[in-house]
């Protein structure tokens, strides 16, 4: 079986200065490069412009990536506006940022189609083709119409709509007919394939099952399966000894009793503001812990050019500075705020010191940062506060202390009660959501959800 995997993001991208190849940030490519680079096959990605060698074709070690080289034009149209100005917002239920605009939808429209040749170009009968994410939604149509035979999977990363939001969007039925093109869809959770189902059964007219929809004259599955992370990998990184080093050092740089971590890009979704909050309340609240608990936020910047992202990194930067300038003192800073992107190695150190961590987003299709730092945890010592808006809220809600991001003083008191946990409960805690995350890693993800072949 060769296993072709689509989705718009680049596994690696070519470090200019040092002409290194870099892992990119995101949940999707975290989840599936573990993959193909167990399995082998291709990646179709798309081809950012500017890089020094934008090789259409790339083999790595393991696997071959397939580069779909867009202009600028349609990087604007296609990705910036209909994914992240359209899509992204309507689908985590922001309207007031989302932006209907028709040029949007045309090179969105235009780029799928250049995605969908691609992967007629490098199909071979027999092979597995998983189409993801919100950027793509029309390409396991296009690919129907160009022949392929073999069962092609999607799967959605992101909340799927409910109806009512969803059919704010005019081209709510050349999305979900893309979509459906696919013969078996994922999700994260069975939310989302419930919000799926009636906006086929609203906007087509089609008919759905528990499992199925039913629509001209084909039954596509649907189902709910929460991508999982690559453990070993985070098991490998926790004993590498440049991580313990770098963990152990900076645990006695920082010189306060308890540290805490936040790992987000800086997204409108992943409520930094409300979390800083929530830590300035706890501040207020528990005065005896100013000085003795300092938090780590990494801020992982994406979309800059989008004035929602600039106008989110201005607030975010504002909060920060106020709670330093209410709470700090010489020789003790409450939060430290870093606007860049960290490599696994970095994050292992930073997880795996860390007596809590801090997961609150407003809204979250899945969330990855959580079962990565629960995985690092193998004295089972530290705690995962998290938000229940984010799908992964479904999997890891035994053993969690599990807050609405909205709620300032509950973010407070899980901060408190984090602290100051008991050794058993928090090893019970941290166990039960340990076993959880490695049993469920991205292998049984993707042996779960790519052999539910259709009846
Ligand atoms: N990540 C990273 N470097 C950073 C920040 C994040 O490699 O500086 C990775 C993180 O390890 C995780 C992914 O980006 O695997 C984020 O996935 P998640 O599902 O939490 O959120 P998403 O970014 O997909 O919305």
């Amino acid at each position: 079986m060769k296993l072709i995997v689509v989705s718009n993001r680049e596994p690696y991208r070519l470090e200019s200065s040092r002409g290194k190849l870099e892992k990119t940030v995101g949940g999707l490519v975290s989840a599936l490069e573990p993959i193909l680079r167990k399995e082998g096959g291709v990646w179709v990605c798309w081809g950012r412009q500017g890089q020094k060698t934008p090789l259409e074709t790339y083999i790595t070690r393991d696997f071959v990536i397939k580069q779909v080289p867009l202009t600028s034009r349609d990087v604007s149209e296609y990705y910036y506006g209909f994914s992240n100005e359209t899509l992204w917002p309507l689908c985590h239920m922001f309207i007031n940022r989302t932006h209907f605009d028709n040029r949007y939808w045309l090179g969105y429209r235009r780029v799928n189609r250049k995605f969908a040749r691609a992967v007629a170009e490098a199909y071979t009968p027999g092979s597995k083709v998983l189409v993801n994410d919100y950027q793509l939604a029309l390409v396991p149509k296009l690919l129907k119409e160009k022949g392929v035979k073999d069962p092609i999977y999607m799967f959605w990363h992101i909340p799927f709509p409910p109806y009512f939001m969803l059919r704010f969007l005019p081209q709510r039925r050349e999305i979900l007919e893309g979509m459906l093109g696919a013969d078996v869809i994922g999700f994260h959770t069975q939310h989302y394939v419930q919000n799926f189902q009636e906006c086929a059964r609203e906007i087509l007219g089609a008919f759905y099952d528990d499992s199925a929809v039913y629509w001209n004259g084909r039954k596509i599955k649907v189902k709910a399966v929460p991508v999982g992370i690559d453990t070993d990998r985070w098991e490998r990184l926790i004993r590498e000894p440049k991580v313990i080093k770098y963990a152990r050092n900076l645990r006695k740089k920082l010189s306060v009793e308890y540290v805490g971590i936040g790992v987000d890009r800086l997204d409108y979704t992943k409520g930094l503001e409300e979390k800083f909050r929530g830590i300035g309340r706890f501040f207020e609240k528990y005065p005896s812990f100013r000085g003795k608990v300092s938090f780590i936020q990494i801020a992982a910047p994406t979309r800059t050019k989008l004035e929602d992202y600039m106008d989110i990194k201005r607030k975010t930067d504002e909060i920060v500075g106020m709670i330093e300038g209410k709470f700090g003192e010489p020789g003790w800073v409450p939060i430290y705020y870093y606007y860049k992107n960290y490599g696994d190695e970095r994050l292992a150190s930073l997880y795996s010191m860390a007596d809590f961590a801090l997961v609150t987003p407003v809204i979250d299709g899945l969330n990855l940062v959580s079962k990565e730092y629960v995985v690092t945890k193998k004295d089972y010592d530290g705690a995962l506060v998290l938000s229940e808006f984010a799908g992964v809220s479904m999997q890891l809600r035994e053993g969690s202390l599990i807050v609405n991001p909205f709620d300032e003083e509950a973010i407070a008191e899980s901060i408190y009660m984090a602290l100051k946990m008991g050794k058993r409960e928090k090893r019970e805690r941290m166990k039960a959501l340990r076993d959880k995350v490695v049993k469920e890693d991205v292998h049984w993800w993707l042996r779960n959800f790519l052999e539910d072949v259709p009846a």
